[in-house]
């Protein structure tokens, strides 16, 4: 069909709708779709960065596979492909920390099906970077040497995430971040979100689509992050210091209790089931020990969880600092806005959409520009410096609350 491959020109339509700032991927991957002579491969890894849309790829690129037009969006084969539910598409999403030899075996063997639409077989795995040495060999033959009509596609973070063996068998096809215009851009058109807030969360979410998308639609959690961005302004004391860490580690536990219970209550009545089912019930050591290890995994999932949380907290914490340092170095020029204006006395006024500009935290201007005027950029620095060490302890096990005390001392100057 197609065989222009100007994507720049091309709108994104059908299938391919979501993938904005992707031309050249979505190019490469028409041009597999339509099966011009080379351009299909059987094993693919589609890396990027957190938010780029690998997932959103991988199944774009399967509709487009199974679609009598080559990914219309519209047809029952594209729709049951992307609600998960087509018979010749098998999705990998995992909860779990890791994805282990046999469920990489019960994938192989679906690989070597005939597919039932008489099209492609296609697995799709979301997190290829979770895949352990084991699975990685189960994996492997099954890659190299696949039936006609199979099609794996594997995504990660970076080729890097990848156990070398697999990585060196698939194509790597790379998807970039957007720009915040492209997602604000689209988060008007298709979402109706109004431009003002669009421009802001899409800064915020620095080319993350499903992050931006996300605080478009929640008002808490814009809240939230307003109140996070509110702390640097109130640690004026040790206590108020200490308080703060307790508070961001206690919201964290109990959003992270709210967000995994019926999952983790679930997985237990399916354990209890599969052994109540078996000839040993459900009181039986193996049933013990099979809940006692689902325990531990729940355990350590939630720890993983919370320190996700904190982590991405931290994260919007060193935008405000890195906002500062940015004023005190001169590094841009604001062009205040409405909002702005209304909380600042001297006006030079020359209002320009905040797009042009490099500060994340716009809404929060009067306090940034405050903040700049009574610190020194050694100070910002410092303070940055103190984020980036909780972050790294917290990744490497240290408890929370300990490091985030450190922290919150040093940003409040204590
Ligand atoms: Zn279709």
């Amino acid at each position: 069909m197609r065989s222009d491959a100007d994507g720049a020109a091309t709108e994104l339509s059908g299938v391919w709708a979501d993938l904005i700032g992707q031309w050249r991927a979505v190019a490469v991957l028409r041009r597999a779709v339509d099966g011009a002579e080379h351009a299909m491969t059987h094993a693919w890894l589609i890396t990027g960065p957190p938010g780029s849309g690998r997932s959103t790829a991988a199944k774009a690129f399967a509709a487009a596979l199974q679609c009598q037009w080559h990914g219309c969006g519209e047809c029952q084969d594209c729709r049951t492909v992307l609600a998960g539910s087509h018979p010749d598409v098998t999705l990998v999403r995992t909860e779990k920390l890791s994805i282990g030899v046999d469920q990489i075996r019960e994938l192989a063997r679906r690989s070597a099906m005939t597919p039932r639409m008489r099209k492609w077989q296609v697995l799709v795995i979301e997190d290829a970077d979770r895949i352990t040495d084991y699975g990685a060999n189960a994996l492997l033959k099954s890659i190299e040497e696949p039936p006609p009509r199979t099609v794996w596609i594997l995504c990660a973070p970076s080729s890097e995430d990848v156990i070398p063996t697999i990585r060196s068998r698939c194509r790597e096809l790379r998807l970039v971040s957007p720009t915040d215009a492209a997602v604000a851009q689209l988060l008007i058109s298709r979402d109706g979100v109004n431009p003002e807030l669009a421009y802001e969360v899409a800064r915020i979410a620095g080319g993350h689509v499903g992050k931006a998308r996300g605080l478009a639609r929640d008002l808490v959690a814009r809240q939230a992050r307003e109140a996070l961005l509110k702390l640097p302004t109130q640690l004026d004391s040790v206590g108020a210091c200490l308080q703060a860490a307790a508070d961001i580690v206690a919201k964290s536990e109990s959003e992270v209790k709210a967000e995994v219970a019926a999952l983790n209550t679930r997985e237990r009545a399916e354990t209890e089931a599969l052994y109540t089912a078996a000839k040993g019930g459900a009181r039986s050591r193996e049933a013990q020990s099979a809940l006692k290890r689902l325990d531990e995994e729940q355990k350590a999932r939630e720890k993983r969880l919370q320190r996700d949380r904190l982590d991405s907290a931290l994260t919007e914490l060193t935008t405000w600092y890195r906002d500062v340092l940015a004023l005190q170095l001169g590094a841009v020029t604001i062009p205040p806005t409405a909002a702005d204006l209304a909380s600042d006395s001297d006006s030079d006024t020359d209002t320009e959409p905040p797009a042009a500009v490099a500060i994340i935290n716009l809404s929060a201007y009067a306090d940034l520009t405050a903040a700049a005027a009574a610190t020194t950029p050694e100070r910002t620095i410092a303070s940055l410096d103190a984020i980036l060490q909780a972050r790294r302890a917290i990744e490497s096990n240290v408890a929370p609350l300990l490091a985030l005390e450190a922290m919150m001392l040093t940003l409040g100057g204590q």
